[in-house]
């Protein structure tokens, strides 16, 4: 995304606002189908809690791609953005069995992960196909919050709890269709993903009507110069001959799915602040800006690094700065950063925006939530307008007590 593009939106709709280059979540998108042409039945389901404005979820549609979803309120918004029913899978952590027979109604697709709900479900809808999520208790990524493979984890059906579950099936006589596992976010190490796609192949061959077998998701993608990512080309190319083995022994060709988020929209995302006072102290030069962790919270709730670039000046002398928001709290995008020469005015970009940025977003300090834009071959499109004092009282009451 060229700098002139963001100053042009940032003119247009102010700041603070978030921009999406369409182009890269179509290329992200493209890669991906790419590296897996090794893959007969490939499905992309796109985790919309990354980025979940209807107008991402309608590209993503005409991508192509399937939906991921973890709440009733996501497959809603799916269902409203374009998708059929059956190109939503719905992947639940820990919600009660009401909400699920709700979404089995809307005929999506169910994840069950626990054993407790999977015999409730079993026991009142046998004919209704499930896939359940097992946790292969890999460590497949870096950052505890955001690994879910774990033996501590809340996440899944235990790999040695299979005997459990296969009692559940006989005992209910219900449908398993598909076998899942999401191993969590930053996957480094491919080598250890294929473990678990090895120890979730075996799984599968316990259970004689699949229609599938999901991967999830947590492909890494690079935040700065020298980042590892996963390199997804090489993972297609050795999961397709595993896949075909697998295919073979199994007797039949099942479609095989990935859920990625943060792949196919991280760096699609730009984040555009402006500076509102430089502030020096006997320490450090603080830059501190027109917004904070009510709007990226990421690098205060698991430490993540978002590139900083300055778009007004980008030209400037380089100068360390540690750049904080204005919420009445600690509230850090990132310390001693080399950032070209700021002034008080100046435009600030935040790289790797696309995910977990906005859907983040609240409204703490009553501030408003930005604006949100898209922009295609050239022309940007305004999908949400920044709130307004009517959007922070919409769902108030104002009751007056009567004197005590
Ligand atoms: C969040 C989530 C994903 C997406 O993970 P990314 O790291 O953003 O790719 C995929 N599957 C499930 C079940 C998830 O909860």
């Amino acid at each position: 995304m060229k700098h002139s593009d963001l100053l042009d939106v940032v003119h247009h709709y102010g700041a603070p606002v978030y921009v999406y280059d369409a182009a890269k979540i179509r290329s992200q998108y493209q890669r991906l189908t790419q590296a897996m042409v090794g893959i007969p039945k490939l499905k992309i389901n796109f985790a919309m809690k990354a980025l979940s404005n209807i107008s991402i979820l309608k590209l993503m549609h005409q991508l192509g791609a399937g939906l991921d979803t973890v709440s009733i309120q996501e497959v809603q918004l799916g269902l409203k953005a374009g998708f059929a029913p059956d190109q939503i899978m719905y992947t639940p952590n820990g919600v009660a069995l009401d909400e699920i027979e709700r979404v089995m109604q809307l005929g999506v697709g169910i994840n069950i992960d626990n054993l407790s709900i999977l015999e409730q479900f079993g026991a009142k809808h046998p004919k209704t196909p499930v896939c359940i999520r097992i946790n292969p208790h890999v460590m497949a990524g870096g950052n505890s919050n955001i690994s879910v493979g774990h033996i501590d984890s809340k996440f899944g059906i235990s790999i040695h709890q299979i005997p459990h579950v296969l009692r559940i099936v006989s005992n209910t006589g219900m449908h398993i269709n598909g076998i899942h596992m999401h191993t969590g976010s930053d996957i480094l190490d491919i080598g250890v993903f294929l473990q678990a796609c090895d120890i979730l192949f075996e799984t599968a061959k316990k259970f004689d009507r699949l229609e599938f077998i999901d991967l999830g998701s947590g492909f890494k993608v690079p935040y700065k110069a020298g980042d590892i990512e996963t390199d997804i080309e090489d993972l297609g190319a050795q999961l397709s001959v595993k896949f075909e083995h697998f295919c073979q022994s199994y007797g039949r060709n099942l479609e095989l799915a990935f859920e990625p988020g943060k792949y196919l929209v991280s760096q699609a995302g730009f984040f555009v602040t402006q500076v509102n006072v430089i502030k020096q102290t006997t320490s450090t030069v603080f830059a501190q800006i027109d917004s904070g962790f009510n709007h990226l919270i990421r690098p205060m709730l698991y430490g993540s690094h978002h590139d900083i670039e300055n778009l007004s000046n980008p030209n400037g002398k380089k100068r360390f700065y540690t750049v904080v928001g204005y919420i009445c709290e600690t509230d850090t995008f990132g310390s001693n950063r080399q950032i070209a020469a700021l002034s008080e005015g100046d435009y600030l970009v935040f790289k790797n925006a696309g995910a977990y940025c906005f859907t983040m977003a609240s409204n703490y300090n009553s501030r408003y939530r930005p604006a949100e834009v898209l922009l295609d071959q050239g022309k940007h499109y305004l999908i949400r307008k920044r709130e307004t004092l009517d959007d922070l009282l919409h769902n108030q009451i104002a009751v007056s007590l009567p004197e005590a």
